[in-house]
């Protein structure tokens, strides 16, 4: 082989750092905080991740030990995001919205070291420290001075830490291939899987995020971030709009807020924002109800769950704001696949999940493995590879992520056009998404068993005007006896988080099996429909 000669730089987030730095110093950040709006510019930003990197340092943390945030969209988890990657060690973004046990699971999986966490979320992390093996120190994300409830946990203060700090630091020299960041995905069976992106692939996938077909950031766009960073780094946008030098805006914890949302689309002059259906969803109403203008809104990222028709209409119809659907997943960075068809492009093709983006492979196979044709109407099992999808599961080497032949199984059933257009048409992996978070219909099952009526247990997911789709828990009792519903409901409100609860409880006599003795989920899902269709409809516990 001859071996080019060009420079081997590494591909890494210090290196979108400096760039910004250099030449975007001015450019703005905008977040919503406890305190109010806060606003600053990238240099005095990057001032404080030097200071955070200070802090750091004086713990004493090996290369590549995971650091932890709970936190909401705003500058400090901001300057978490860089300080950490930079200074070698990896941004582990927890969600908070889990169920207590699994924020407990995945922090002792991880091993993190330190936390850093929204004031909001300090009485969660007291309620789970004893069961903490390996943090060590517990840093509150708040103004300095701001009150918070007496604490048994020995709470650092950011604010107090960054002003005793020095504003200069030098950061380590970093193999593109190091660790910089960790998110654990819930949306697989089994206990939550961490994802460790790498440097080069945080980087890469950013740069494929700011193309045209894709999110097609410039220095002229104003990025609203309504995707919460502690979901897959926020699509890569805190990355991907620093180093084009987009101005960003931060919602803070105000992401199902739409008048907030309305406002800042409005003050701020966003041209561009990102999100999942549910939060666009309430942004249109909000957006008739008001007759608020859009002000210099000119596109919305729709991503993470489908993007209906009646979202794409209102937006483009009567708003005209161009909707670009998105699909990806947290093993993916997320991107995988954008729709850029232009605004009042034909509907049916709009509402597909888009081509992919350069870098990700696709490809659909029938249960056998055959791979099927790009002719939009053959559906099968769909995989995908590139330098961002994630190879194993972080400390799970048991787990791979992939298929022997090296591609990635989303758990996605998919049709692809001849234009390379993929169209999402149904998903075997057995778990719901309401809201763009993750409830495992298993788990579910698992809480229902557990009340002794209940013989046997099957949950499904079913569409939802506001939250995509919602659980509904089918229940086969021992002999004869009526289960209560709200007894149950009760039983599983002690075992999983409220916004799991379904929505509806249903006794019927037996469930449909496969031939296997399987819980036949299909089949569920038909009768479902047909009894919703039916006059005898089986009553709904709402
Ligand atoms: P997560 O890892 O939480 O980002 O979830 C990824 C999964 O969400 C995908 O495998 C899909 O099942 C679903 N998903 C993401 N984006 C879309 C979309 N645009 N349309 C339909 N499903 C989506």
């Amino acid at each position: 082989m001859l071996t080019g000669q060009m420079m081997t730089t590494p591909l890494t987030v210090t290196a979108v750092m400096r760039h910004a730095e250099r030449v975007f110093p001015t450019t703005e950040i905008v977040s919503i905080t406890a305190a109010g709006r806060h606003r600053y510019c990238l240099r005095e930003a990057f001032a404080r991740v030097r200071r955070l990197a200070n802090v750091l340092q004086e713990f004493g943390l090996q290369p590549g030990a995971r650091i932890a945030t709970l936190a909401w969209n705003d500058h400090r988890h901001f300057e978490a995001y860089f300080a950490i990657s930079c200074s070698g060690y990896v941004c582990h973004t927890v969600n908070p919205r889990l169920f207590p046990a699994q924020i407990e699971y995945i922090l002792n999986h991880a091993e993190d070291e330190v936390l850093l966490v929204d004031a909001a979320f300090v009485p969660l992390v007291e309620s789970l420290a004893a069961q903490l093996k390996s943090v060590r120190h517990f840093i509150v994300l708040a103004e300095e001075g701001a009150a918070f409830p007496p604490t048994r946990l020995p709470w650092l203060r950011y604010e107090t830490l960054l002003a005793g700090a020095p504003s200069s630091f030098t950061f380590p020299q970093l193999h593109e291939e190091a660790a910089c960041a960790l998110a654990y995905t819930s949306g697989t069976t089994g206990d939550p899987k961490g994802v460790l992106y790498s440097h080069r692939s945080t980087v890469l996938h950013s740069f494929a995020i700011c193309m045209p077909a894709a999110f097609g950031l410039s220095s002229h766009e104003v990025v609203l971030t309504a995707v919460p960073m502690f979901h897959v780094n926020a699509w890569s946008l805190p990355y991907a709009a620093t180093l084009t030098g987009c101005k960003q805006v931060l919602p803070g914890s105000k992401m199902g807020d739409a008048a907030m949302l309305a406002d800042l689309i409005h003050s701020e002059g966003v041209t561009l924002a990102a999100g999942v259906p549910t939060v666009w969803s309430s942004l249109l109403t909000h957006l008739r109800n008001t007759k608020m203008s859009v002000g210099r809104l000119d596109r919305i990222i729709v991503g993470g769950a489908a993007c209906s028709s009646a979202l794409a209409e209102g937006f483009e119809r009567e708003f005209n704001v161009t909707v670009r659907h998105a699909w990806g997943m947290t093993e993916m960075s997320p991107l995988g696949t954008v729709n850029s068809a232009p605004r009042h492009a034909d509907l049916k093709q709009k509402l597909k999940q888009g081509q992919p983006i350069f870098g990700v492979e696709l490809k659909i196979v029938d249960s056998a493995g055959r791979e099927l044709p790009w002719n939009g109407v053959s559906s099968g099992f769909l995989k995908v590879r590139g330098p961002w999808v994630c190879r194993e599961y972080f400390r799970q080497p048991k787990s791979l992520a992939h298929d022997t032949s090296g591609w990635f199984e989303t758990g996605d059933i998919a049709t692809i056009d001849p234009q390379g257009c993929m169209q999402i048409v149904d998903r075997s992996k057995d778990i719901i998404k309401s809201g763009g978070e993750w409830i495992s219909s298993i788990d579910l099952e698992n809480a229902a068993c557990a009340y002794p009526d209940v013989r046997e247990a099957a949950v499904i997911g079913v569409p939802h005007a506001k939250w995509d789709e919602r659980p509904v828990l089918y229940v086969v009792a021992h002999h004869g006896v009526m289960i209560a519903p709200h007894s149950l409901r009760e039983c599983l409100s002690q075992r999983v988080a409220s916004w799991w609860l379904p929505d509806a409880i249903i006794q019927v006599d037996s469930l449909p099996h496969t031939a296997t003795g399987k819980l036949d989920k299909k089949a569920l899902r038909a009768f479902h429909r047909a009894s919703l269709q039916s006059e005898t409809a089986v009553p709904q516990d709402k």
